[in-house]
């Protein structure tokens, strides 16, 4: 920005040139001032001097000379007029003295200098002279001692007049001169004097003239900018600064703080939404967004709380409330009315229970109340509460012009029949699963004779860690295969463990378990991690699937960890795709959404699992920008059988079609479904058809361009 305003700036508008040049402009006003008053005071001196000179001594000599001349005229009188002879010798002794002194003054003259008094003037009276001198030495000589005739007296008497009117013009020139040199000098200082008044008129006007664009364009603002950002410093974001029209430093300083101010505002601003955010975690760490229930982790802590408390706390019964008939409610109607139906569940549960105690949303269609019981009470209040829960949740919700019919499945378990929050949960759970198989009464009561269950249940948690600290749960890859060309297109990647004792476990139990236990996400980057080892040779055109669980796609920790393990065995992520469940896609999907984006932005395709029932579904293949949908097994195996199967086959292809979403056939087990899937206008199938999940090497077999890869009949 300031680089800008200096590219806008006139190079007359910077400050620096104008102090430079307005300096620049007193030291030459300065300078000429005082030469000028040099020079005008070298003129006076030199006329000072003349007037000393020509004043003082020329004056005073013609003066002198002057009076001489007019003595040594009264002596010839006196010489003239003297009654007897004595008399006359005296005088005429005196007149030589004064013709001696007036000879030697006249001699003088030589000495003045052409240009100081007038050529012509001094020659004039130098004739005069030598004319009166000559007449007069002729008549006043010591020998003569006659009277001279009238005739001779008044030519003596003319030359003598002669003589001082030239000496009078010779003085009178020479004040004349003077009278010039004064006037000269008078107006000299007085021209100097007026310059120096002018100069310091103009040197006081521009200093004023300074001060006051100082203050304007440097002082005000300079004090403004203080003030903004004394206010800024204060926490007071809103001073504005007056806009300037100069371009100058301090308008660049005015920009410089404008952006400084946007900075410091959007910093605020992200600190607000990073505290906002923040606080929103917690509140969500804790709380089930779409209900506000207290959450699985919330409920844990409490339970942590409790055991920990130990001998003092009085006995508690946590009870798990699992919806029955939800999941079609889910699929049939659409989850917005899922949705709606959970938070009426919630309503209701609270009704029910909060005063008794705590009510929290386990995830999905779960819920769990933990209730304190009263000394020495037995489970009965906990059973009675269960079944009041079991009432309301029977009475029909009615949601958007439908009546939906729910029920429950409750387990029960006392705080006595664990030692841990873990355990008992896992009793509650064992309990709710009983209820669940019995048709008539749902609600089951955790007890001794389950402990085998719980057992098994605690050995297989064990076990499962165990083996991922092992490493040996491993991938196994199902192909997937092109159904036009029946070529190989690539690998669905499926969890597969053997444990040593309890032999091979299903994933549909330990993928569970692994996600119960906050295990899935090690779990799946170790499959990453190996398939990704496995795939190193395989054709480039040989892609991987993956399946993704609900619990990792509310981990924000998930896009990197997954990412960064795909750089760190340089596999693209171009060739990666993730298979998720709408499940995923229930409740705060705003999280889900941004892993997507993260995800699809790296160039990771998504693809939706277990695909089939009801139409509102395909909302979610717009909003979440899904690649590819996955027809359920569930509808491939009965394709022939079930018209309704078919028919869902056939709409889920046809608005794929519209949406350009390919679609893969899950389940094909035989080469008339396949060649039926084909025909349907699936573009890739699966199943046992192709080959079932096989270990890394033998997937490396049938990857091998010229191996199996050609898995047509
Ligand atoms: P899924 O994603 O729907 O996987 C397909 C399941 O169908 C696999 O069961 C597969 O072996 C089975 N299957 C494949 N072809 C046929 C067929 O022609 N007929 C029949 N009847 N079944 C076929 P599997 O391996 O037992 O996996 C069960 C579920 O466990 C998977 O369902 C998936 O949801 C989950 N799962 C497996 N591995 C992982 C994993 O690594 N991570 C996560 N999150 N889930 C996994
Ligand atoms: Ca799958
Ligand atoms: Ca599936």
């Amino acid at each position: 920005m300031s680089s800008e305003n200096n590219n806008d700036r006139s190079w007359f508008g910077s400050i620096h040139v104008r102090m430079t040049l307005v300096i620049l402009g007193f030291v030459s006003l300065i300078a000429s001032v005082t030469s000028t008053s040099i020079f005008g005071l070298r003129a006076m001196d030199s006329k000072m001097r003349f007037i000393e000179q020509v004043g003082l001594v020329e004056t005073h000599f013609f003066g002198e000379l002057a009076d001489k001349l007019s003595e040594l005229r009264l002596m010839e009188m006196s010489v003239n007029h003297a009654e007897n002879e004595t008399e006359r010798a005296e005088s005429l002794e005196l007149l030589a003295q004064r013709r001696a002194s007036v000879g030697q003054l006249t001699r003088q003259i030589d000495a003045i200098m052409p240009g100081r008094s007038d050529a012509a003037l001094l020659d004039r009276f130098r004739a005069a002279w030598t004319r009166y001198a000559e007449l007069h030495d002729g008549q006043f000589s010591a020998m003569n001692d006659r009277r001279p005739e009238s005739g001779v007296r008044s030519r003596i008497h003319r030359a003598y007049a002669e003589a001082e009117e030239a000496l009078d013009r010779l003085i009178d020139d020479s004040q004349h001169r003077i009278n010039g040199e004064v006037v000269a000098s008078n107006d000299l200082s007085r021209e100097i004097m007026t310059m120096m008044v002018v100069a310091a008129a103009l040197a006081t006007g521009a200093a004023l003239l300074l001060y006051r664009g100082a203050r304007k364009d440097i002082f005000a603002p300079l004090g403004e900018i203080t003030e903004a950002l004394t206010a800024l410093a204060q926490g007071r974001a809103d001073v504005a600064l007056p806009e300037r029209k100069a371009r100058d430093e301090i308008s660049d300083l005015a920009s410089a703080f404008r952006v400084f101010r946007a900075n410091l505002a959007e910093l605020e601003q992200a600190h607000r939404v990073a505290k906002i955010a923040r606080r929103a975690a917690e509140t969500m760490a804790q709380a089930d967004p779409l209900t506000n229930l207290p959450n699985r982790r919330a409920l844990a802590a409490k339970l942590r709380r409790y055991f920990e408390a130990g001998e003092q706390a009085p006995s508690c019964a946590l009870l798990i409330v699992d919806l029955d008939r939800f999941k079609p409610v889910n699929d049939l109607l659409g989850h917005m009315v899922g949705d709606l139906v959970l938070c009426a569940v919630a309503k209701r549960l609270q009704e029910a229970a909060a005063r008794a105690g705590l009510v929290a949303r386990l995830g999905g269609d779960e819920f769990a109340v933990v209730i304190r019981l009263a000394d020495g009470a037995d489970a009965r209040p906990a059973q009675d509460l269960a079944r009041r829960i079991r009432e309301a949740l029977r009475a029909p919700i009615l949601v958007a012009d439908h009546r939906i019919e729910i029920d429950a499945s409750i387990g029960i378990a006392l705080s006595k029949d664990a030692a841990d929050p873990t355990t008992l949960l896992s009793c509650a759970d064992i309990a709710m699963y009983r209820g669940k198989k019995n048709q008539h009464d749902p609600v089951c009561l955790f007890e001794r004779e389950m402990e085998g269950e719980l057992r098994r249940r605690v050995g297989l948690e064990k076990a499962l860690r165990r083996a991922l600290q092992a490493g040996e749960i491993m991938p196994h890859y199902q192909p997937i295969i092109d159904l036009a060309t029946r070529r190989l297109t690539g690998f669905e990647i499926l969890a597969r463990w053997r444990d040593p004792e309890i032999g091979p476990v299903s994933p549909e139990i330990f993928i569970p378990l692994a996600e119960q236990q906050g295990l899935i996400l090690e779990l799946s980057t170790a499959m990453l991690a190996q398939a990704c080892r496995d795939a190193a040779h395989w054709p480039r055109d040989v892609n991987l699937s993956m399946n993704v669980s609900p619990v990792q796609l509310r981990d924000r920790r998930f896009p990197e960890v997954l990412l960064e393990s795909l750089r760190t065995h340089g596999f693209p992520p171009q060739r990666l795709e993730i298979e998720i469940t709408e499940t995923a896609l229930i409740g705060d999907v705003d999280e889900v959404r941004d892993i997507l984006v993260r995800l699809r932005s790296a160039g990771i395709k998504v693809s939706l699992d277990d695909f089939g029932m009801g139409y509102s579904s395909l909302n979610h293949l717009r909003q979440f920008r899904i690649d590819k949908v996955k027809i359920d097994k569930s509808f491939t195996k009965t394709v022939f059988e079930d018209p309704e199967s078919a028919l869902i086959v056939r709409s889920v292809i046809h608005l794929a079609r519209g949406l350009r979403l390919a679609v893969v056939a899950e389940g094909i087990e035989d080469e008339r479904t396949a060649e039926m899937m084909g025909l349907m206008g699936c573009d890739l199938g699966q199943g046992y058809r192709f080959g079932k999940a096989v270990g890394g090497d033998e997937a490396a077999a049938l990857a091998r361009p010229g191996g199996a890869r050609e898995v047509a009949a």
